[in-house]
C-alpha cells in the first residue's frame, strides 16, 4: 500500500497514538489541534491504564444506583438541569444500552478492545522507549461493608471469566496495600495488572515525541469544517485556508460531531461526561497505588507531580461553566478517608469525557465518504484505549481487516 497524506483533527491522546501508529506504517501524518497537544481531556485525567475495566457504565446496576446518586447535587452523578432537555435522547439510548442483552454484548466488545488495548499500548510504550513512565503497582478498590463487596461480586465474576486476576483483601493485607486508610473501609479488591502512567499529559507528549520521530508533524489551528471533492477530502481552517489530504481522521474527542454533522446524515449521539479533580503537590500523601472509591465515584492516583483526587460524572454538555464545588467535595471526602492527606496547594481541573450512551467508542468511516475516518468516544477510557484506537484506524486506513471485530463500534449503530 502506498503511503498516504493523512490529517488527524484532534491532538488528544487518541489523536496522538493514532498519529504514532499511522506514521510508523509510513503515512505522512499531520495533526491539527486548536489548543495544542494533550491540552484538553487528555491533560488532566486520572492516569489509569485500566485494561481490566471491561464493565460498561451503561448497565442494569447503574439504573438501580443512579436515582440515589442524582439526589446528591455533589455526588458521583449529576445532571445540570438546564442541560436535561438536550440530553434526553442520549439518556434514552443509555437506558436501552443498559438492558441485559445489550449490556452483555457491550462487555464482549469492551473485553476484546481492552485485550487489544493492552497489547498495543505496551508495545507502543516499548517502541517509544518510555517504559519508565508506566507504574505496575495495580489498583485497590475499596468497600465500606461486606455488603458493598457482595454487591460488586457479579462484576468481579465477569472479570474472572475474562481471565483478569484480582484478590479480595481485608485486615492486614488491606493495610499493607494502603496504610493510613480509615478503618471504615473493611475490604478491598486488589487488581495487580492495573497500571497507571506517571503523569498523563507528560505521557501523551512522550508518545507524541515518538510520533514526531516517525515523521508526524503538528499544526496549531482550529478546524472549521470538512470539505469533500473528487480530488479527496480537506479540512477548512478557521482562518479560511484549507488543508488537503488522502484521508482525514476525526479524533476530536467530545467535539467530534460538531465537525462531522454538517457532512453526514448520521446523528451520532456523542455527548460529554464532565469530570473533575484536584491535583495536590508532591508529599500530600504516601499513596501506594491508585485507590478507587467506587461507591463515591472518585479515585486517587499517585503521580510524578503529586496526588490527583477526582472523578465523578456531570452531564452538562460542552458549554456550561465548571462547578468546582464538585472537586472540593471529592477532596473533602478523600481527606476523611485518608486522615493524613494534606489538602492544601491543589490545582482544580475539569475535563470533557467523550461519551457514547453504550460506553463504546466510534470506530469506522463516514458512510458518505470512506476517506473520512472516525475515532472518538472513549468516555472514561481514552488513555487506556488510545493505542488500540490507533491500531484500528491504521487497519482501516490501510484497507486491512481490523485486528478485532468492531461491528459494535460502527458509527451508524444507533
Ligand atoms: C476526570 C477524568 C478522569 C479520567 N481518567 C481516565 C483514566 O484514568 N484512564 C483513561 O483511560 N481515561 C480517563 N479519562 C478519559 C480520558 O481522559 C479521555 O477518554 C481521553 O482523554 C479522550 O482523549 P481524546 O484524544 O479522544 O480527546 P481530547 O483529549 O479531548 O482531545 C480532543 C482534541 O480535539 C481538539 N479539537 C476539538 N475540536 C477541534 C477543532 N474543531 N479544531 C481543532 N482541534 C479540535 C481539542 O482541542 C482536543 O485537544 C478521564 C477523564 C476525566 C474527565
Amino acid at each position: 500500500m502506498s503511503p498516504r497524506r493523512i490529517i488527524i483533527v484532534g491532538g488528544g491522546v487518541v489523536g496522538i497514538a493514532t498519529a504514532a501508529l499511522l506514521s510508523e506504517a509510513g503515512h505522512k501524518v499531520t495533526v491539527i489541534d486548536r489548543s495544542g497537544l494533550a491540552q484538553e481531556t487528555s491533560k488532566g485525567n486520572a492516569a489509569a491504564l485500566a485494561f481490566s475495566d471491561i464493565m460498561p457504565l451503561a448497565s442494569p446496576k447503574i439504573l438501580l444506583r443512579a436515582p440515589k446518586w442524582l439526589l446528591d447535587p455533589l455526588g458521583p452523578l449529576t445532571i445540570r438541569p438546564s442541560y436535561l432537555p438536550r440530553l434526553t435522547p442520549w439518556l434514552w439510548q443509555f437506558w436501552k444500552a443498559s438492558l441485559p442483552a445489550r449490556y452483555r454484548a457491550s462487555i464482549e466488545t469492551q473485553t476484546a478492545l481492552m485485550r487489544l488495548a493492552e497489547v498495543e499500548m505496551m508495545a507502543l510504550v516499548d517502541r517509544a522507549g518510555i517504559g519508565a513512565m508506566v507504574r505496575h503497582d495495580g489498583s485497590l478498590e475499596l468497600y465500606e461493608s461486606e455488603g458493598e463487596l457482595k454487591a460488586a461480586s457479579a462484576g468481579w465474576q465477569q472479570r474472572e471469566q475474562a481471565g483478569i486476576a484480582f484478590e479480595h483483601v481485608r485486615g492486614e493485607r488491606l493495610a499493607e496495600l494502603q496504610p493510613g486508610l480509615l478503618s471504615r473501609f473493611v475490604a478491598g479488591t486488589y487488581v495487580p495488572g492495573w497500571k497507571t502512567v506517571s503523569e498523563p499529559q507528560a505521557f501523551a507528549l512522550a508518545l507524541w515525541a515518538h510520533a514526531e520521530r516517525c515523521g508526524a508533524t503538528f499544526e496549531k489551528a482550529e478546524a472549521a469544517g470538512l470539505e469533500r471533492s473528487e480530488a479527496g477530502p480537506s479540512v477548512r481552517l478557521a482562518d479560511g485556508t484549507t488543508r488537503d489530504a488522502d484521508r482525514i481522521v476525526i479524533c476530536a474527542g467530545a467535539w467530534s460531531t460538531r465537525l462531522i454533522n454538517p457532512v453526514t446524515k448520521l446523528r451520532i449521539p456523542l455527548d460529554t461526561e464532565r469530570g473533575y479533580n484536584t491535583t495536590l503537590p508532591k508529599g500530600a500523601f504516601d499513596l501506594k497505588r491508585q485507590l478507587i472509591f467506587g461507591n463515591h465515584g472518585f479515585v486517587m492516583t499517585p503521580l510524578s507531580t503529586g496526588v490527583r483526587v477526582g472523578g465523578a460524572v456531570e452531564l452538562g454538555g460542552l458549554d456550561l461553566p465548571p462547578n468546582y464545588a464538585r472537586s472540593k467535595s471529592m477532596l473533602e471526602k478523600a481527606a476523611t478517608f485518608l486522615p493524613g492527606l494534606k489538602t492544601t496547594g491543589g490545582v482544580e481541573w475539569m475535563g470533557f469525557r467523550p461519551s457514547l450512551p453504550d460506553s463504546l467508542p466510534v470506530i469506522g468511516v463516514l458512510p458518505e465518504d470512506p476517506s473520512i475516518l472516525l475515532g472518538f468516544g472513549n468516555g472514561h477510557l481514552g488513555l487506556t484505549q488510545a493505542a488500540a484506537m490507533g491500531r484500528l484506524i491504521a487497519d482501516l486506513a490501510g484497507n486491512r481487516t481490523p485486528s478485532i471485530d468492531i461491528a459494535a463500534c460502527r458509527p451508524d449503530r444507533f
